[in-house]
């Protein structure tokens, strides 16, 4: 490995040394592949964009108040720890060089390059506009644990700005929510907002009555969790409904700002909702490194970024490189943690093959172990192996399911306390929402990317005209 100032070693990758696996991304699919080569008697280096593993699926709870980020986001340095054939190093990859066999990743304007002898790509997928990318601005999207703070600090703060407005029309305006997207997250985030009002804030507030907030779900498609199935998916908006959130589907968001949301509707009809909080819950980009694989590969990358792999999740031509979880195109495998997860581990396997000289296994088969979404507290729907539960038996189990992954002993004592707040009770236990929260991802995309570095003592990047200038991740 070299730091900046530095250039990529040329020649072969291997030094005769134990083999160099480096793993890019500390979600689902990196980290399980790093674990997984335990044992192996090679060399991991595991080269993430933050500090954290983040277990996505919970941060909607986090957004709402109910769990810290901090049980859903283990440091990846103390998850591996004990691993001692496992290095862990802070960066953004921004460049693969598949001839090289190199990796540069930068941090703070820090250079460094990291010679491989195997990769695995696991960069994942961030929240995707549909080439809208202004609307980021008033309606944050959820992938990473600054979104979560952000919105936490928006719907709660909403609340806190009603209580001091005298305009009807303006109390009306911040007390209306409107999530964009009726898949998991989305649902979870409106049925979330919806308990939040109803039952945790409810006489908390002396001027504003918080249960009369309105909180919308609206899909351009026409049914409620389509990865579903039609009946979960209709009595999941059956119990939507129930609890005060509003479902309107066919309705495509054709513009948004900071006072509300326009709608085009099925019949062509364009109208307005206003709105102080609006969630991002819809469509996701893969990773731009898959464009850069593809480049160098001739493998196609899709409109949604995501890379066509061979059947054993490697790239053509190039059977040391093995691209995982989201970023991967292949037989249409959904974009869930168990397809990262057991391809991670799968891709874990292969190495150790390849190093002792063994048969590579036959093509990545992917074990379905079912979908999960909560709607509310004690409600949720489930399809596990055809078997489909709808209410409290699909609530438990979701719970169960949530828990067992969780990783880190303290973090599933301490989301079974918040949780036990939150849905025996009506407590929240993370109700903090600071001013960072909400105008620090705004703030920085304002000053640019030289500004951390110039803060830190980093060395600023020098940036160009038209660069993008946004880098949404927390370290
Ligand atoms: C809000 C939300 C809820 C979800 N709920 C569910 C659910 O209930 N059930 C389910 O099965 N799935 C759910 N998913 C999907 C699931 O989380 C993903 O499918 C899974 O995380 C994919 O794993 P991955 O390893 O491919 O990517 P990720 O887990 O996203 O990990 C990617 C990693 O790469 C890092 N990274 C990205 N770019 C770079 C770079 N250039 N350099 C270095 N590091 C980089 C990131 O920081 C991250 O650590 C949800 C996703 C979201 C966003």
């Amino acid at each position: 490995m070299t730091t900046s100032p530095a250039h990529a070693p040329a020649g072969p990758a291997s030094t005769g040394g134990r083999p160099r696996v480096v793993i890019i991304g500390s979600g689902f699919g990196g980290l399980f592949a790093a674990q997984a080569l335990r044992r192996a008697p090679v060399d991991v280096t595991l080269i993430g964009k933050t500090s954290h593993h983040l277990f996505q699926p919970l941060l909607y709870q986090v957004a709402t108040g109910i769990l810290s980020e901090g049980e859903i986001a283990p440091p990846t340095r103390e998850v591996l720890r004990r691993q001692r054939n496992a290095r862990v190093v802070l960066g953004e990859v921004t460049g693969i060089d598949l001839t090289a066999r190199t990796v540069t990743s930068t941090v703070l304007g820090r250079t460094t390059v990291h010679p491989y002898d195997e990769l695995v790509v696991a960069a994942g997928a961030g929240q995707s506009y549909f080439g809208n990318d202004r609307f980021a601005e008033f309606a944050p999207g959820m992938k990473s644990v600054d979104d979560a703070l952000e919105l936490r600090g928006r719907i709660f703060g909403a609340f806190e700005l009603a209580e001091l407005a005298d305009d009807p029309a303006e109390i009306d305006r911040l007390l209306t929510f409107v999530v964009v997207g009726a898949g998991p997250t989305g649902v979870e985030m409106a049925g979330q907002i919806a308990e939040l009002a109803h039952r945790t804030l409810r006489h908390d507030f002396r001027r504003i009555d918080p249960t009369t907030a309105r909180v919308v779900l609206l899909d351009a498609a026409p049914v409620v969790l389509p990865a579903f199935g039609e009946k979960l998916g209709d009595g999941a908006r059956r119990h939507l409904n129930k609890i005060g959130v509003e479902v309107q589907l066919g309705a495509m968001v054709t513009d948004v700002d900071a006072d509300g949301i326009e709608i085009k509707d099925g019949d062509g009809q364009v109208r307005r909702i206003n709105a102080a909080t609006k969630v991002w819950a819809a469509g996701v980009q893969a990773s731009p490194l898959g464009r850069l694989l593809g480049e160098q590969t001739g493998a196609e990358v899709d409109r949604a970024g995501r890379i066509a792999v061979q059947p054993d999740l490697t790239l053509p031509g190039h059977p040391e490189v093995h691209v995982v979880g989201d970023m991967a195109k292949l037989d249409e495998l959904p974009g869930v943690a168990q397809v990262a997860i057991q391809g991670g581990r799968y891709a874990a396997d292969q190495i150790r093959r390849r190093i002792a000289g063994r048969e590579p296994r036959g093509p990545f088969h992917y074990d379905d172990k079912g979908n999960m979404a909560t709607i509310s507290r004690f409600s949720a729907v489930a399809d596990i192996k055809g078997l489909r539960f709808q209410g409290f038996t699909a609530w438990v189990l979701w719970l169960v399911v949530h828990l067992f992954y969780i990783i880190g002993f303290k973090s599933r004592i301490t989301t079974v306390l918040h949780w036990a707040v939150s849905f025996l009770g009506r407590g929240r236990s993370q109700r903090v929402a600071t001013q960072q929260q909400v105008y620090g991802r705004l703030a920085l995309e304002h000053v640019g990317p030289g500004f951390s570095a110039s803060k830190t003592g980093g060395r600023r990047p020098a940036v160009t005209a038209g660069e993008d200038r946004t880098g949404r991740e927390s370290a």
